[in-house]
């Protein structure tokens, strides 16, 4: 299934930091204290990886039917997918939504995931 989500993938320089493509904001690790803090902006969708969704907005919530979900339940939806974290993330149908796929190298293959969307 082609993903609704335009996808750009990181292979080489996987451990780039993200910002987001509407307003430049780096939204992992901006804090130098602690870089693994989350710096969402009005335009993230979500940010995760392939052991669980870290954030999810409002908006992406409701795109892929996570409202007023549990966050066993989140897990469960998403463990669902054979894709995993990565597949459940491509369902996304915001308009012009752009997901950033980073993948470590093989033997790791470990993926971090970013979604984005304008807002209105
Ligand atoms: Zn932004």
């Amino acid at each position: 299934m082609k993903p609704a989500i335009q996808r750009t993938e990181l292979r080489t320089y996987y451990y780039t930091p993200v910002h987001c493509p509407f307003c430049g904001k780096r939204v992992m690790g901006a804090d130098p204290a602690d870089e693994t803090r989350i710096t969402a902006c009005a335009h993230t969708l979500f940010i995760a990886h392939d052991t669980a969704i870290e954030y999810r907005s409002p908006r992406f919530d409701e795109n892929v039917s996570l409202k007023g979900l549990s966050d066993q339940e989140v897990e469960a939806r998403w463990k669902q997918d054979e894709g995993g974290v990565d597949g459940f993330t491509d369902r996304v149908t915001v308009a012009d939504a752009i997901k950033v796929a980073a993948y470590e190298p093989e033997p790791s293959a470990y993926g971090s995931y970013y979604g984005f969307a304008p807002v209105a």
